[in-house]
């Protein structure tokens, strides 16, 4: 049965529930659990869902229209049925019908793992991009990969992080997705190329790989909201069809032999678990490769089928490459138009150089991926080649510009020199693309400015900036239902799909009436926080306190530890300056760090241990609790993010391309606390300088200081505050049983150089805490700041960035 908007048809669809409950979970409807409930809905209405994506597979194949295919090797999808439900526009009939049979639908929606093939900022981009895509109905593809195991699932251990794999999809499956076995590709690795002279006497090169691999499709779908589009994601697991190599088996080597399908089947297994951080290990490659393959084989498949010819491919197709993760998908489509079609040099060049537009997220030279030659020339041979053979135009065309500047050269070269040399994967992504985009206007700039002048110069025009956004399905409608239906009360339901509409609220900021309903809504979506976090961590808290959030991956760039200098201070002055109020606060953190970071784990001990102290210390009467939530994931921020107060946003300026959590937080009707970092320097533009609290330094003035040679001693030996604050996290404070335990944190500040300059933020940022604390005292503008900041985030919705791509890169025509 096809359930869809007013299609709808309730008795049918509980006797079909029943029906997929008995027959095909074998459970009796006495005895099904929550989850056999929650895996039958899912069961039932991805029949719909499913069809759907066929339906919209076969039209996009009778249209002429161009199609974004967008590259990315994370997507953080999070949960799926609640937002499917909502875009089917079912949701309010399915409540209904399961309320008939007793059950509760969000009690079921509970019961579903969040697929958390992602990271943080980077994989959640592009979720919300795919539901803006299908919601306005653009033709497109996402790619991505099948992991087996998602990013891990955290717990604390006596307040240290414990990483356990996450088996999102359980024994039952996960019932939204559908194998494609027919769509099938087979990927090398390894091997040699070959020189031979084709039909005509031309010499041509081949590679022939040492192993092959098949990837098999699973799609996900899409569902656009209440449009009738449904898009696939379609994420590529790895299968490894001949587990020997059968030379070297031939030869005698049997260990050998067996080794690479060892790794192959692990290809993917797991999803690399660091944010903003390269590691350089061959299986991330290879994981890139793969799906570079899969997915470029998959495309070209689409189009040839259709009987197009290779020239035309950018006419209809366009790759946008999230981050450098899948840049090698650029000399696999050079060699399978060369190697493969039989297509020349410069033939080739000219659709490559067409097809493929590429969005960075990092300035950090950390997170600047570089391969090895030596690995890239062993596993990828013949792609190792094409890249010097790309880059050798390049040096061509620089020589052009700039003759005899050595220092161009080597600047913009895509090979590093050096003892061993690397290929830099960001210059092969510019020199490739049609279109090169930072995330925010600043982060945009300063590609232009500081990481890439020269390409600026050499293609004028080519880098431009798309400032990231957020879906508001997700993000307020969803996660938010009461705020939702408030805003709806008054404009009407039009804001769901035109996010501009919710500027009309901006009428209602000083209307008493609208403020006390906001407010109410503020103060149950909080009491709901502290009813979970009771539930799950026995901690009290109080919901008249302000509640101030930070949630976002643990980095030292984004300084979750200045927020614990912040949370210290407090604590310091409360029992040591016997005038000093605040109003009662209650501090939330939620972050993973990557297993392999020391110092991020080091953090979370620290924050933790604060906690414990200070939520137990009866001399602060409850002004200040401090609690760190475990496992940080789409669904925790779903339940977080209405509840906030204060949106804690401290990056070092320059150091967080855009953020997207600072959005989400503020539609909720959070007030940013903020650096002039990413994102914020718009957010502060849209809602103005009264509804956000901006301290610490400039990103000009951030580099000043580090050209200057900054030193922290300066700011610890100058500030009684932050002295008290370093020396409480020195001794036994915190940690009775022993001192010095969270000693490394103070190391880092002071004798490793603090590197995102925590210290000289410090003065700034407790200067606006205090005047946040103090207009938290107006209850009524507070009301008002946090309405507009409703009001006036418009521009964030990930519609509008997708618009931009749409109109300004990809040139994309909506299918309605
Ligand atoms: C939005 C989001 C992020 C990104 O948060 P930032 O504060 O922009 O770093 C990370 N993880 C999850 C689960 C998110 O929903």
């Amino acid at each position: 049965m096809y359930y869809h908007g007013s299609d709808f048809d309730k008795e049918q669809f509980k006797q079909e529930l029943r029906q997929v409950l008995t027959s095909q979970l074998a459970v009796v409807e006495q005895k099904a659990t929550s989850r056999d409930w929650y895996q039958a809905l899912g069961k039932v209405l991805s029949q719909t869902t499913t069809s759907l994506l066929l339906q919209s597979e076969s039209n996009n194949e009778s249209s002429d229209t161009r199609k974004v295919n967008y590259f990315s090797l994370e997507f953080l999808i999070g949960r799926l049925t609640g937002n499917n439900l909502i875009n089917l526009g079912i949701y309010d009939q399915v409540q209904e019908a399961l309320k008939d049979i007793g059950l509760s639908l969000s009690d079921l929606l509970e019961e579903e793992n969040d697929p958390a093939l992602g990271n943080g900022g980077l994989g959640r981009l592009a979720a919300c991009f795919m539901d803006s895509l299908a919601s306005q109905a653009y033709p497109a593809v996402g790619y991505g990969l099948h992991y087996e195991y998602g990013l891990f699932r955290q717990s604390f251990h006596h307040g240290r992080q414990q990483e356990a794999p996450d088996t999102w999809k359980d024994t039952e499956g996960y019932p939204w997705e559908r194998q494609r076995v027919e769509l099938t590709q087979q990927v090398g690795f390894w091997g040699h190329v070959e020189e031979y002279k084709d039909t005509e006497n031309e010499l041509r090169k081949r590679w022939v790989p040492a192993l092959e691999v098949e990837g098999v499709a699973w799609d996900m779908p899409v569902v656009g909201y209440q449009n009738e589009t449904t898009l696939p994601l379609r994420l590529w697991e790895c299968k490894t069809s001949n587990p020997f190599d059968l030379t070297r088996f031939n030869d005698g080597d049997f260990v050998g032999a067996q080794y690479p399908a060892l790794e192959a089947s692990n290809i993917t297994k797991v999803l690399y678990p660091n944010d903003n951080h390269e590691q350089g290990k061959a299986l991330r490659l290879m994981q890139q490769y793969f799906l570079c393959a899969c997915s470029v084989g998959d495309l070209l498949r689409r189009h040839l089928a259709l009987g197009r010819s290779l020239s035309s491919l950018p006419d209809f197709e366009t790759v946008q490459l999230n981050d450098t993760h899948p840049v090698i998908a650029i000399p696999e489509l050079m060699r399978i138009l060369m190697d493969e079609h039989g297509l020349e040099w410069d033939s080739a060049w000219d659709i490559c150089s067409r097809t493929f537009a590429y969005t960075n997220h990092t300035l950090l030279p950390e997170a600047l991926e570089t391969w090895s030659e030596g690995l890239m020339g062993n596993l990828l041979p013949r792609h190792m080649q094409i890249i010097f053979d790309i880059n050798h135009e390049l040096m061509v065309s620089v020589q052009k510009k700039w003759p005899g500047d050595i220092s161009k050269m080597s600047k913009l070269s895509i090979i590093e020199e050096g003892d061993y040399r690397r290929i830099r994967m960001a210059n092969l992504a510019v020199v490739a693309s049609y279109a090169v985009n930072g995330v925010a206007a600043m982060h945009s700039e300063l590609v232009k400015r500081d990481l890439f002048p020269e390409f600026d110069t050499l293609y004028p025009g080519k880098l431009t900036n798309v400032t990231n956004g957020v879906t508001p399905r997700r993000w307020i409608k969803f996660c938010n239902p009461a705020l939702a239906n408030l805003i709806t009360e008054k404009l009407g339901d039009g804001w769901i799909r035109d996010l501009n509409e919710i500027e009309g609220l901006k009428a209602y900021a000083d209307d008493k009436a609208f403020q006390d309903a906001f407010m109410a809504v503020k103060k149950a979506n909080k009491q709901k926080l502290a009813d979970w976090v009771k539930d799950k961590l026995d901690i009290e808290l109080n919901t008249d306190a302000i509640f101030d959030v930070q949630i976002k991956r643990l980095h030292e760039y984004k300084r979750q530890h200045l927020n614990l200098l912040h949370i210290l201070s407090l604590y310091h002055r409360l029992l040591n300056e016997p005038d000093f109020d605040i109003h009662p606060r209650v501090f939330i953190f939620a972050a993973k760090a990557a297993p392999g970071y020391a110092l991020a784990k080091d953090i979370i001990y620290a924050i933790n241990r604060v906690a414990e102290t200070v939520n137990n210390d009866a001399r602060l009467k409850d002004k200040l609790k401090v609690v760190f939530l475990p496992d940080y994931r789409v669904s925790l921020a779903e339940l977080i993010i209405p509840a906030a107060d204060v949106s804690e946003q401290i990056s070092t300026a320059g150091k967080e391309a855009s953020g997207t959590g600072n959005m989400k937080l503020a539609m909720n009707g959070a007030l940013t606390i903020g650096t002039m970092d990413g994102a914020n320097v718009e957010i502060r533009e849209e809602v103005g300088d009264d509804n956000i609290f901006i301290f610490g330094l400039k990103v000009d003035e951030v580099i000043a200081l580090k050209e200057k040679g900054y030193d922290s001693f300066i700011y610890y030996e100058s500030e009684p505050l932050l002295q008290a604050c370093l020396n409480m996290l020195q001794d036994d404070t915190f940690t009775p049983e022993k001192p010095g335990e969270l000693i490394s944190v103070v190391r880092n500040l002071l004798d490793y150089g603090d590197p995102y300059l925590a210290l000289a933020d410090f003065a700034s940022y407790v200067d606006a805490q205090m005047a946040l604390n103090d207009a938290y005292g107006d209850q009524t503008s507070w009301a008002r700041k946090a309405i507009l900041n409703t009001a006036l985030n418009a521009k964030f919705s990930s519609d509008r960035s997708i618009r931009d791509y749409a109109n300004n890169i990809w040139k994309l025509e909506t299918q309605k």
